[in-house]
């Protein structure tokens, strides 16, 4: 093959796109042990992607990480069963991605590149980490495949690969550049990587244009969106292109099946699939004429109704100071489409109720009904699982099937004996997610089969209510007492249990360590039945109060500081929330440093530890930092002493200090009166501020829509196998004293 032949780019230039190339001789280096292999189990915490369940042995090798952004540059390599050769690829890992999976934009390097020259030269980190997303830089062909002519020519084999799968041989064995584009390395991001499962799109420049585009024309279900820099779009109708068609798939004809002009005009009016197609050249590029023609795609769109947006640049030749000048524009493009469908798959969910399950509800409705329940017999007595029977809901009640509950400190305190109203026997939980099972005479709000959280702070919204009424209060007292007595609104219990007949107290209007329970109808909040209830249980208290306390208790405002006491679940919704109001500092504060790398990925910009100031109280510690003290801080621990050091790390002058954490029984706090003189506020909240039936299912929407992620608080997930709650609940407990757990949620019901 004479390197001369086909000359798609001059020699001076190629130089400039080729460094890697030199390295690539003695680029296959075997597989060492250090590898990322994903989880067969959906539940387990270390799978970093629990949507892939079905996935197993797709191993990779992570060569070096760098940060950028917030974000991480990694490179990898793994054996790929397309090529049958080592590959080698990087991917931009967005700061988001520590929240939860992120949609994908795969970009596809042009002739001689390498997965380096993009990631060194594209200029795509900024834009990826502002919008969320991740970017994939898969390498330009296989390489040491030992194909006889593979490296004679940079324009055909080693490193000028072509997206497509050859057919001729000797090319046939590993030139399979499609697959591994579209299938393999999808599923090994997807397993690997916390990558949203069916979210991505494809760019790419140059012979990288001509990839993506027909990769999506060829494939448009499956990408949000295209685009491309400077791409040959009609390589079948060019030299370059009929020379690699007929080498790898035989003849320039079978080439016609990728090339995005021929490949529209075959589609017809079965287009357009795509909103928009974006297209970048620049008129100063040496290829324009020759190779690119993007007049051929824009005539051929133009046919057959696909919207192709080509913007013409002055200046801009074919290189990279072409590439990163635009990147930002095509990142943002990608996110757009990403973002609505995403919106688009998550509406397409089938949210109406299971006919099988309310055919189930319908038997049970109006009589008892007889599950498993983890029951407090007294304080500091382990949790022991009983059958119990769960009378149907009366009027103004709701009965549910409890599917998911979170264990939260409350739960402990009182089973501690650390709560002096706390009443035994009873039946604890409040941190859950359920489906309405039947309602009692006069509840409209809810009907069998919604899902709801249950919130120990109701909302009765009746006219009388001045609570209610207020916008500044979330605290209605309509069941307050009865709540706080351990019975229903009527004074009496739903609960039996079956072996002795003994009445087992309700707890904070809530009793969620059961399968089944009831709850005042002002208690049910009901959510968007998409969000999954072992996640919408979050919203039920820890959460929900640590974001309430940033947004409605304090109102945080952008650029202001802030100090959070104790990093647990709580702590960290007040790091999120803050980050989200656009706080300027945040700083977070632990007796446990391994709390500090998920508080820094939520938004610390500072993490402090007060075992490395013996001697200094923190709260001068804080004030040291910032001169004058934080704009807010907040006390996410229930210890009284770190109440007044919060209070007084607050700002001179305006300072305002939030108690969240619930104390000790007889605990009572304390300072020096001046600290309030001198403009500090002393402030607390419950359930953050929220009127829990109109504010949860609006949390829970937000959620929905990727602005909040709460999947991080899940550090362990627990099943009650075989109806065992307490079990369960006692290991989630067990998990809970650990000092490595945020939340475990416990399921009872799939
Ligand atoms: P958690 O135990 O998971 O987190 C507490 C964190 O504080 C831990 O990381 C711990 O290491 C840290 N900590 C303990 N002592 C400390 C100290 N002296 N200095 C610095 N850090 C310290 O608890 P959580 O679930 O996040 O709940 C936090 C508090 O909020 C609890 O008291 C809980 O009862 C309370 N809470 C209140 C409301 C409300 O409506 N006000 C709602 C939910 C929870
Ligand atoms: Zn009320």
């Amino acid at each position: 093959m004479s390197r001369t032949a086909l000359t798609f780019l001059p020699r001076a230039l190629s130089a400039a796109f080729r460094p890697a190339r030199v390295a690539s001789n003695h680029h296959r280096v075997p597989l060492r042990a250090k590898t990322i292999a994903s989880s067969a189990s959906a539940s387990s915490p270390s799978n970093p992607n629990p949507n892939h369940e079905g996935v197993t042995s797709i191993a990779m090798e992570l060569k070096s990480a760098n940060k950028a952004h917030g974000g991480e540059v990694r490179k990898y390599t793994h054996a790929s069963s397309s090529t049958g050769t080592d590959m080698t690829f990087s991917v931009y890992v967005p700061p988001a991605a520590a929240l939860s999976p992120v949609p994908v934009i795969y970009y596809l390097s042009g002739l001689t590149c390498t997965d380096d020259n993009a990631t060194q030269k594209g200029g795509a980190f900024k834009a990826c980490a502002d919008a969320g997303v991740m970017m994939v830089f898969p390498d330009t062909s296989p390489r040491g495949a030992g194909v006889a002519g593979e490296d004679d020519a940079y324009d055909l084999g080693t490193g000028a690969g072509f997206y497509v799968d050859a057919t001729s041989a000797p090319w046939s064995a590993n030139y399979k550049m499609y697959s591994y584009v579209t299938k393999e390395l999808p599923a090994l991001i997807e397993a690997n990587l916390p990558a949203a499962r069916g979210l991505k799109s494809i760019t790419g420049h140059s012979m990288g244009g001509h990839g993506a585009l027909t990769i999506a024309f060829k494939n448009p279900t499956e990408y949000a969106a295209v685009s491309a820099f400077a791409p040959i779009v009609n390589p079948s109708a060019v030299p370059w292109g009929k020379k690699a068609f007929e080498t790898y798939l035989g003849s320039a004809e079978a080439g016609k099946d990728h090339d995005a002009c021929e490949l529209l005009k075959k589609r017809g009016a079965a287009f357009p699939e795509f909103a928009d197609v974006l297209v970048d050249q620049g008129l100063d590029d040496q290829f324009l004429t020759e190779q690119l023609k993007p007049e051929n795609l824009e005539a051929v769109a133009k046919e057959v109704g696909q919207k192709v947006s080509v913007r013409r640049h002055a200046g801009f030749d074919h290189s990279y100071f072409f590439i990163s000048s635009f990147m930002e524009d095509h990142v943002k493009f990608h996110a757009k489409a990403l973002a609505s469908k995403a919106q688009a798959m998550a509406d397409a969910v089938d949210v109406t109720a299971d006919p099988a399950l309310l055919a189930e509800f319908a038997k049970t409705a109006g009589k008892d009904i007889e599950c498993n329940a983890a029951v407090a017999w007294g304080p500091k007595q382990p949790l022991t699982n009983e059958v119990v029977i769960v009378a149907p809901p009366k009027a103004g009640e709701v009965r549910v099937k409890v599917i998911s509950n979170a264990l939260c400190h409350t739960d402990i305190y009182t089973l501690d004996g650390h709560d002096p109203e706390g009443l035994f026997p009873c039946i604890l939980g409040h941190e859950a997610g359920a489906i309405v099972e039947s309602v009692g005479p006069g509840v409209t709000s809810v009907k069998p089969g919604d899902h709801v959280i249950p919130c120990y702070t109701p909302q009765c919204n009746a006219p009388a209510c001045i609570f209610c009424a207020s916008p500044k209060t979330n605290l209605c007292p309509t069941i307050r007492s009865t709540q706080g007595a351990g019975v229903m609104p009527d004074g009496t219990s739903r609960f039996t249990a079956k072996k002795d007949g003994t009445v087992i107290n309700h707890f904070m209007g809530c009793s969620t360590f059961s399968e089944y329970s009831v709850i005042a109808e002002i208690s049910a909040a009901k959510i968007n039945p998409r969000m999954p209830l072992n996640k919408a249980c979050l919203f039920g208290c820890g959460v929900s109060t640590g974001l309430g306390a940033v947004w409605n208790t304090c109102k945080v405002e952008a650029g202001a500081s802030v100090a959070v006491f104790g990093l647990g679940a709580v702590g960290l919704a007040v790091v999120q929330a803050a980050k989200m109001a656009g706080a300027g500092r945040i700083i977070g504060v632990d007796l446990n440093e391994d709390k500090f790398a998920i508080a820094s990925r939520l938004g610390c910009t500072d993490v402090v530890c007060p075992n490395d100031h013996e001697g200094i109280p923190i709260q001068s510690v804080i004030v040291g930092m910032t001169k004058w003290g934080v704009d807010y801080s907040f006390d996410c621990t229930g210890n009284v002493e770190v109440m007044r050091s919060a209070l007084e790390c607050a700002h001179r002058g305006w300072g305002e200090s939030c108690v969240i954490g619930v104390a000790a029984s007889g605990k009572e706090i304390a300072t020096r009166p001046f600290q309030l003189v001198t403009g500090r506020v002393w402030k607390g909240t419950a359930f953050g501020g929220w009127k829990s039936r109109s504010a949860v299912p609006k949390l829970v929407e937000r959620s929905l829509a990727g602005e909040l992620p709460v999947d991080h608080y899940v550090t362990h997930a627990i099943d009650a196998k075989g109806g065992d709650v307490a079990g369960a609940t006692n290991e989630a407990i067990h998990a809970l004293h650990g000092g490595d757990c945020l939340r475990a949620v416990v399921t009872y019901h799939k």
